[in-house]
């Protein structure tokens, strides 16, 4: 589940693998439908002025990003079906 709005700026907290300090790295913004109209979600990127602590930290990211793919395949291949979800 993707954390939106946190409001806690984590520049200012050292990185917790290797100490140095970090900044901000991206800033973007979403725009997400919702039951009154439109909603504006920004979003920060922080990132760690190591540069391998941070590359090795977005390997990590990929790698998980991978792995829920492939949950997802699993899930949608429908091996064992269950009865769908009512949503909402
Ligand atoms: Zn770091």
């Amino acid at each position: 589940m993707p954390k939106i709005g946190n409001p806690r700026l984590s520049k200012d907290i050292p990185c917790e693998r290797c100490h140095s300090k970090r900044k901000v790295g991206k800033k973007w913004t979403e725009k997400i439908k919702n039951a009154s109209g439109f909603m504006v979600l920004e979003h920060i990127q922080i990132v760690c002025t190591n540069k391998e602590c941070q590359l090795e930290f977005e390997r990590k990211l990929v790698e998980e990003e991978i792995k829920r793919e492939k949950i997802k395949e699993g899930r949608n291949a429908g091996r064992n079906t269950t009865s769908p979800q009512a949503s909402k």
